[in-house]
């Protein structure tokens, strides 16, 4: 252990708090050496999606390392990549019709950012060397991804490094001043986006989003009706549109991606870029990719090497990822996931008023899109409460539960494996932490949950 380095974690603050060290899984439950039970509520970092071990995709995954373990993908394909493209394409909105692989979000984000710059310089538009992003905006911690990430915390420390981009601010909720309706908030945010945009279309490539939900934020959830205004407003002034829905994407808001609900209420928006990872092979192992258009894509066919895209990671389309994230998708289709997500995501939304009920003051702002459901945990009616949520946290645990707040938000993204009696319990011990934090002081959690 000792010579381990973790991430997103100051190693001093494990120095009296060790590590919860799982050894096994099964379902939405981690389990430790003593065979203590987690309810893993986080997804494990918003990737598992059908549940630990789960013993389709182990079979299928079996299965392909007897057959093919890896090879490169330049000059080489292999059959599940074959397929899992045809496939990305087929389920993703019609105009969405040529996918690119890497192998981490960050990764992903960088081949966005890198295709939308090298799309306009090849069309002559050489001007459009800037990005437009939401304020508290998170797309990943690599340096092109990070220039367009917008919280302090991952980024102060590398601004030399960091490439300049601009901002707009967050339509989302969390950010909303306390007396103002959010449709009201929301048309003030498009109007600043729409005045930068009449300004800056010419310099400005690309607008980036998390559609609906910034999660690094702290579950920040903003509607579809700003998403689409958006989005309508950066084609009116020839601005490309990058989707990342690496964490909302595969059913966590409730539909498969968020580009389909966007065409469902206007078939004429859709992305010109959709990144995709987290979920895609249902946590399983590490893969990403861009979904891009036919037009796209006919920037960079040409006689020239220098003009294709050359971009490329190693692992690049790995046998084994692929097919972990065709058997995700065969159990989308077979068991009707999302279908059945509709139970859990009503008895969440319960979970959460019944939360907000029986604590007013410190249970503030619930708030659910789909499969993610949040709250502010407060110390009175104006301020939120860190240190409380890490102590609720610590209980969490102690308690069977593995959640992990983001600063005094407390959110639960579970697997959708989790049954409603699973939901339950939690629930109940979300309810045992908020007593337990109004009785005693709960010692606080000395590890520091960030995101
Ligand atoms: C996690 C995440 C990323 C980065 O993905 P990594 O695989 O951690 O590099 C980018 N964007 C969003 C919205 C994310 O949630």
């Amino acid at each position: 252990m000792s010579a381990l380095w973790l991430p997103c974690t100051q190693m001093q603050h494990l120095a009296d708090h060790p590590p919860l060290a799982i050894v096994r899984a099964q379902g939405s439950t981690l389990y430790d050496a003593e065979g203590n039970g987690y309810l893993d509520m986080i997804s494990s970092w918003w990737v598992n999606l059908h549940g630990h071990c789960h013993p389709t995709i182990n079979a299928k995954i079996s299965e392909q390392l007897a057959t093919l373990e890896h090879t490169l993908l330049a000059g080489v394909v292999h059959p599940p990549i074959v397929e899992l493209a045809e496939r990305l394409v087929a389920m993703t909105p019609a105009p969405l019709q040529k996918v690119f692989f890497a192998d981490s979000g960050s990764a992903a984000i960088e081949v966005a950012l890198k295709m939308a710059l090298q799309f306009c310089q090849q069309q002559g538009q050489t001007a459009k060397t800037k990005f437009i992003a939401l304020e508290h905006g998170y797309h990943g911690e690599t340096l092109g991804s990070l220039s367009v990430t917008d919280v302090a915390l991952f980024r102060a420390q590398y601004q030399p490094l960091v490439i300049e981009q601009l901002t707009t601010p967050s339509p989302a909720n969390l950010f909303a001043p306390p007396d103002i309706a959010q449709s009201e908030y929301e048309a003030q945010c498009l109007a600043h986006l729409k005045t930068t945009l009449a300004a800056e279309h010419t310099r400005i490539c690309a607008l980036i989003v998390e559609p609906l939900v910034q999660g690094a934020a702290g579950m920040a959830m903003y509607s579809l009706d700003f998403l689409a205004a958006a989005v309508a407003c950066c084609r009116h002034y020839g601005v490309l549109v990058i989707f990342d829905e690496i964490a909302v994407g595969f059913g966590r808001t409730g539909t498969m991606f968020v580009c389909q609900a966007l065409q469902a209420r206007d078939a004429t928006l859709c992305p010109d870029f959709l990144c995709l990872s987290k979920g895609l092979t249902a946590g399983y192992l590490p893969m990403s990719c861009v979904l891009t258009t036919q037009a796209i894509y006919d920037g960079f066919y040409d006689v020239r090497l220098e003009r294709g895209f050359l971009h490329s990671h190693s692992f690049t389309g790995n046998p084994l990822a692929a097919t972990a994230a065709l058997a995700s998708l065969d159990i989308f289709a077979q068991d009707d996931v999302l279908t059945r997500n509709q139970a859990l995501i009503a008895r969440m939304a319960q979970g959460l008023q019944a939360l907000a009920r029986q604590y007013p003051d410190r249970v503030a702002l619930t708030r659910q899109t789909g499969m993610i459901a949040a709250f502010s945990l407060m110390t009175d009616k104006q301020n939120t409460d860190a240190q409380a949520a890490r102590a609720l946290a610590r209980y969490c645990l102690q308690h069977g539960v593995l959640i992990r707040p983001i600063g005094a938000q407390v959110y639960l993204m579970p697997p959708y494996s989790t049954t409603l009696a699973e939901l339950d319990t939690v629930f109940g011990v979300l309810l045992d932490a908020l007593a337990a934090l109004d009785i005693s002081h709960l010692p606080p959690m000395d590890t520091v949950h960030l995101a």
